[in-house]
């Protein structure tokens, strides 16, 4: 009892105290016996409030007017704080008319609680005409306005709530009308004002806006501020000038996980994925502890990249730091390491995914993950497990089931979902969908169904649609067909190099030379030039490019040496080099030596000759795979023993014991 007593006598000295909640309510009882003064009454609805007993709160202000005592104006504010922050609406709604009674709404703190309140909540229920939601913000800003409108003195606080409000409800030019307003009224924005208009500028790309912001936050010396600097590295990088984010990132004195967060996903929104790894490398060294967001900007980085190594060790990071039950970062995950050659792994991040927390981001990067690789069947029964789940699909994941069932010769399947995709979901279907329906058709040998399709697909067909055409074709040897597709393709798209390199393949395929040797002559004097065929691989932590006949990586030698005793063995079982795709005039031992030294041969050998036996090799490269390297590959990773996969610009291939994960057909 004493101990209540002299807690009570503590209160009324220092009205700042901190109870808890369980001695609120014994302080309550204790109050109220004892004529309580204004002081401990509001002292008793302030605590009730800041543990979040809002209604505690409202009753215990009920009883105090009640017992003939006003409460005073300094009340209201932290009540309405306290209810924001619950986000008790009706409670809110209802201390906003209490204020009204007392005339407190005037008060200028008061005000600015409503306004921000207002700006925060969904507006009243009791409005009935706010049934879309354009509707609906726009009611939430005229609440705002009308408390604004009403307040007969106004600070910095009242218009830095009612700019971030407009510019949060895509209210742009109000807010920055209001800004030049505010100036009227004798006030001077300060930084928060200015990283409320900043994202405005970013929103519209309008850079030269933005650098008048900038140069007024130097003028006035906010520039120093980190929320200041992270707004101007987000508004430039979405400007898309990288540079001036940087030199904004650099002129900060104190950084800060958010601003290290702003440059990173800068650089990486960006395409500067290099540069973001290198600023996410930094934060680390620098002993900043990164935020979630930031493993979403750099783990694409990552997958755009194919830097496996890399990426495995972010996952170590996320496992360390614990974000790894985030399902964004989860997805994120499943859809690095299926990009970067890792399906398996891909699979197990999804597999441990909750099954409440899969969304469609993360569906739709497993069964992407699964047709890339060329497990088809897998990818198809994780879309019906996706439906089953009631996730919605969306446009990818379409382009993800029927690619799987193209590579799987799903013909039935790939119609019904092709049709499903129309009228069960009401995704129309572009050109990629129709793309892998040709493609579907073609591999099932459908080649006139095929044509008829794509000829009559509403869309106008781009070159790539009819060389999914051109290549079934060729797989099944329709020399008349393919003529006709060819004269598709170079209509719509006459610097096709690649419909010209196989059109003269199904030429020499059918002994017709001559007709194969005019397509090429036809190919040179159109001036018409390979794309440099450029290959990657990553040993270490350290990415290494390779291109056609490249002597200039310091271990060619061991490369070269390497590539012989392959061929040689090779050789033995039974390989023969197919120079039909060698398009210079050179005689056939010259040919067979530029197909030794093509890009993703002199990658895969220098992975070979610097990794420990038994190591999956992982190639890149920036176009098609060759028929002849794609024989090749076959043989070597027979002969060492080992998977290779490379990732060509459209799919995975698995190259294990003498065969390919896309059964020769690509
Ligand atoms: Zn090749
Ligand atoms: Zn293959």
């Amino acid at each position: 009892m004493s101990s209540t007593h002299n807690a009570l006598r503590s209160i009324l000295q220092n009205p700042n105290t901190v109870v808890p909640t369980w001695h609120t309510k014994q302080l309550h009882a204790q109050i109220v016996k004892t004529k309580p003064t204004t002081l401990a009454w509001i002292f008793l609805i302030k605590c009730y409030a800041s543990h979040g007993l809002l209604r505690h709160s409202l009753a215990t202000l009920n009883h105090m007017r009640a017992s003939g005592i006003s409460p005073d104006r300094h009340l209201f504010p932290s009540l309405l704080k306290a209810s924001t922050l619950s986000k008790h609406f009706p409670l809110a709604h209802s201390l906003h008319a209490s204020a009204i009674r007392l005339g407190f709404h005037l008060d200028l703190y008061t005000a600015n609680a409503l306004i921000n309140m207002y700006s925060k909540f969904p507006p009243n229920p009791n409005n009935r005409n706010n049934s879309n939601n354009n509707n609906k913000s726009t009611a939430k800003i005229d609440s705002v306005r009308k408390v604004f409108d009403t307040m007969p003195v106004r600070d910095v606080v009242s218009w830095n709530t009612v700019i971030a409000g407009n510019a949060q409800n895509g209210m742009y030019q109000e807010s920055l009308d209001m800004v030049r307003e505010m100036g009227k009224e004798n006030l001077r924005p300060d930084s928060f004002t200015l990283s409320s208009v900043l994202p405005i500028f970013a929103e519209h790309v309008d850079v030269v806006r933005g650098k008048e912001i900038h140069g007024y936050a130097i003028r006035h010396g906010f520039d120093n501020d980190v929320f200041i600097g992270s707004s101007l590295i987000d508004m430039y990088a979405k400007c898309t000038q990288v540079e001036l984010s940087v030199r904004a990132f650099y002129l900060l004195p104190v950084r800060d996980a958010i601003s290290w967060n702003s440059i990173i996903a800068g650089c990486v929104q960006n395409g500067r994925f290099d540069q973001g790894l290198g600023f996410f490398r930094r934060m680390l060294e620098e002993h900043v502890k990164p935020m979630q967001v930031s493993f979403s900007s750099v783990i694409p980085a990552c997958a755009h990249l194919t830097a496996l190594n890399l990426g495995k060790q972010l996952h170590g990071y996320i496992v360390r730091f614990g974000f790894d039950d985030n399902k964004f970062i989860a997805s994120a995950l499943v859809d690095m390491y299926a990009k970067c050659g890792n399906i398996k792994m891909a699979r197990c991040i999804f597999d441990r995914i909750e099954m409440r927390e899969r969304d469609m981001v993360s569906w739709t990067a497993i069964i992407m993950g699964c047709a890339m690789h060329g497990h088809a069947l897998d990818a198809v029964s994780l879309f019906e497990e996706m439906l089953v789940d009631r996730v919605k699909p969306c446009y990818v994941t379409f382009m993800a089931v029927l690619t799987a069932c193209s590579h799987a010769g799903l013909v039935d399947e790939g119609w019904k979902y092709f049709n499903s995709m129309q009228w069960d979901f009401g995704i129309a279907p572009g050109l990629e969908h129709h793309a892998a329906v040709a493609d579907l058709l073609g591999r099932a040998g459908r080649l006139e169904e095929a044509y008829d399709f794509i000829s009559n697909m509403g869309v106008q067909p781009t070159g790539s649609v009819w060389s999914t055409l051109l290549a079934a074709c060729r797989a099944h040897k329709n020399v008349e067909l393919a003529e006709k597709v060819v004269d598709k393709i170079l209509l719509v798209d006459p610097g096709n190099m690649g419909a010209y390199v196989i059109m003269s393949n199904i030429y020499s395929a059918a002994q017709r030379w001559r007709d194969a040797a005019k397509f090429r002559v036809h190919m040179r004097k159109k001036g018409l030039k390979k794309i440099p065929a450029c290959s990657w691989i990553e040993v270490g932590n350290k990415v290494y490019t390779f291109l056609a006949g490249d002597e200039s990586h310091p271990r060619y030698d061991k490369i070269n040496e390497a590539l012989n005793i392959l061929l040689e063995q090779m050789e033995k079982e039974g390989y023969v080099p197919d120079t039909n795709e060698v398009l210079h005039d050179v005689d056939e031992d010259h040919k067979r030596d530029l197909l030794r030294t093509h890009s993703e041969r002199l990658a895969i050998a220098f992975g070979i000759i610097s990794t420990t036996a038994g190591t999956t090799i992982r190639v890149i490269k920036n176009i098609r795979v060759c028929v002849d390297c794609h024989t090749a590959i076959k043989f070597m990773a027979k002969i060492v023993g080992r998977e290779i996969i490379v990732r060509d610009n459209s799919r995975f291939h698995h190259f294990k014991n003498g065969s390919c994960s896309c059964g020769d057909y690509w």
